[in-house]
């Protein structure tokens, strides 16, 4: 066995979707990992326990990402039980569709307060730690909807902010040896998705040239690659993975 510590990642959303399957696929890769959720605490524990049979020490807890308290109090944490936090990946996300027009103010700030505050205060939280280290790597999440989806205006606005975030705070930190990256993804199969009608899935489904909504596990594998040592010398950029969507 080697006596080489594993590196410790952050990620949020951890319990489901996409958040859960780059929690698995970090543990698999080597990492130990601490993971948040909003609410459903039978899926953190699930995911937890995933991570935990590739070797991976783990913490896994209910932080809500636009707590600011909470999330100091959870990075404490993570840095005290694991160690410094070398990967932070923000998965933790929220749509509440409809058109601008007749959207609830509520649904407007929920989505960005989550969305976007919620990437804002983990980057934020993990910035000033890493630039001492110098050593870190940040993976967003934003959407393909970045580029501005009807009935999304939302999260469209969320997700196209978080690209600038990222971007920004990739030039800001390269000189501390950290890097950011945005993966945007287009149509992926998880709970945020299930809503969907089924002539809309049809209608997505078509116009996508793979032919297919993509998986969880095939953005976890992205994320796993931009987080590791063969990513090192990427920053500042953004990844679609959209079966071929945006083209
Ligand atoms: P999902 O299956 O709905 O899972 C969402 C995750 O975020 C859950 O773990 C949930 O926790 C957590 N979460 C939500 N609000 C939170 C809060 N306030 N504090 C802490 N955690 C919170 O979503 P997904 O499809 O995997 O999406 C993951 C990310 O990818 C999101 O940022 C989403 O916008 C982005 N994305 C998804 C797609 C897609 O097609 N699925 C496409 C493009 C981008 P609980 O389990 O406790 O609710």
């Amino acid at each position: 066995m080697s006596d080489t510590p594993r590196p410790v990642a952050l990620v949020t959303g951890g319990s489901r979707g996409i958040g859960r399957a780059v929690v698995e696929t970090l543990a698999r890769d080597g990492h130990d990992v601490a993971l948040c959720f909003q609410s459903n605490e039978q899926a953190g524990e699930i995911a937890a326990k995933a991570a935990a049979a590739h070797g991976a020490r783990t913490l896994a807890r209910r932080v809500d990402v636009t707590d600011r308290a909470a999330v100091a109090g959870f990075v404490r944490e993570t840095e005290d039980t694991l160690g410094p936090v070398d990967v932070l990946v923000t998965a933790a996300g929220i749509v509440r569709d409809g058109h601008l027009a007749m959207m609830a103010d509520e649904d407007w700030d929920a989505v960005l307060r989550t969305n976007l505050d919620g990437t804002y205060n983990f980057v934020k939280a993990l910035a000033f730690p890493m630039m001492k280290q110098r050593r870190g790597t940040v993976i967003t999440l934003s959407s393909v909807a970045a580029e501005g989806h009807a009935t999304q205006t939302n999260y469209s606005a969320s997700k196209a902010g978080i690209i600038g975030l990222t971007k920004a705070f990739a030039k800001e930190a390269g000189r501390a040896s950290i890097r950011a990256n945005v993966v945007a993804p287009g149509f992926i199969g998880t709970d945020m998705t299930g809503g969907l009608s089924e002539k809309h899935v049809r209608e997505m489904t078509r116009r996508i040239p793979l032919g297919r909504f993509g998986e969880p596990h095939e953005v976890a594998e992205l994320v796993s690659f931009l987080a590791g040592p063969r990513a090192s010398y990427i920053t500042g950029q953004v990844f679609a993975i959209d079966g071929g969507l945006v083209v």
